[in-house]
């Protein structure tokens, strides 16, 4: 059983199940911003909550967003676009430009897709986003953030009226993403956390565990933490 995390007011959290990344659904108007989309193995138990809750009424435009190539947050991409169209909706890809790469080749070595034993069917990305870039989701406007590090592609997302900051699997609760897998640098990671610090952030929510509801406290605990490794 899932209870989805609203945050108001236009914002739900899905915690990952299993393995899954968190998803995100951000709303306003009749648009619909998905952050992240997990392996897709649990799909069909998000979508269970999303009809439940009827967070897709009256949608029309959907934009799914991956902050990184990794398949544990794009595996379900498939899924949701073909429900999401299937109720009607127009539904676009949209990540950074590096990530896009991986995306529409189906690169399974980036995409860590050998790991969960699959092969990862390539699509089209609509929007391909670079660092200072917004996505328009009704009213409202999030900054892309470009935030290399765990992959060179990462982005975090910012909602400056709410101070919400979508932070991917680059920064965590009390820590920060690998560097060691395709495309990642600790160096470029220290840098972008170091950008990140000088966010006024209310809420940062991470790709994985739980949101970080103290975000000076928990950016001195990261750079303690980076401090030991340099
Ligand atoms: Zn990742």
């Amino acid at each position: 059983m899932i209870i989805p995390i609203e945050i108001p007011p236009n914002t739900v959290m899905f915690k990952g199940i299993s393995l899954d990344s968190n998803i995100y659904l951000v709303r306003d108007e009749n648009e619909v911003l998905l952050v992240d989309t997990g392996t897709g193995s649990f799909f069909n138990s998000y979508k269970a909550v999303v009809e439940r809750e009827m967070y897709l009424s009256e949608v029309s435009r959907a934009i799914i967003l991956n902050t990184h190539e990794h398949f544990d947050h794009i595996g379900g991409n498939w899924l949701w676009k073909e429900y999401l169209e299937g109720l009607g909706i127009k539904v676009f890809f949209a990540s950074h430009e590096k990530t896009s790469k991986s995306l529409e080749k189906g690169d399974d070595h980036t995409i860590l897709s050998y790991y969960y034993g699959r092969h990862y069917k390539p699509h089209k990305v609509d929007i391909k986003l670079k660092d200072g870039d917004y996505l328009r989701i009704g009213s409202l406007e999030l900054e892309v953030i470009h935030t290399p590090g765990h992959t060179s592609g990462s982005i975090c997302l910012y909602e400056p009226n709410e101070m919400l900051l979508f932070t991917g699997d680059t920064v965590f609760y009390h820590t920060v993403g690998r560097t060691d897998m395709p495309t990642g640098n600790f160096e470029d990671l220290i840098k972008s956390i170091e950008r990140l610090r000088e966010f006024q952030v209310y809420i940062g929510l991470p790709g994985h565990g739980k949101m970080i509801q103290n975000w000076k406290e928990n950016m001195e605990i990261i750079k303690r933490l980076i401090e030991r490794y340099i």
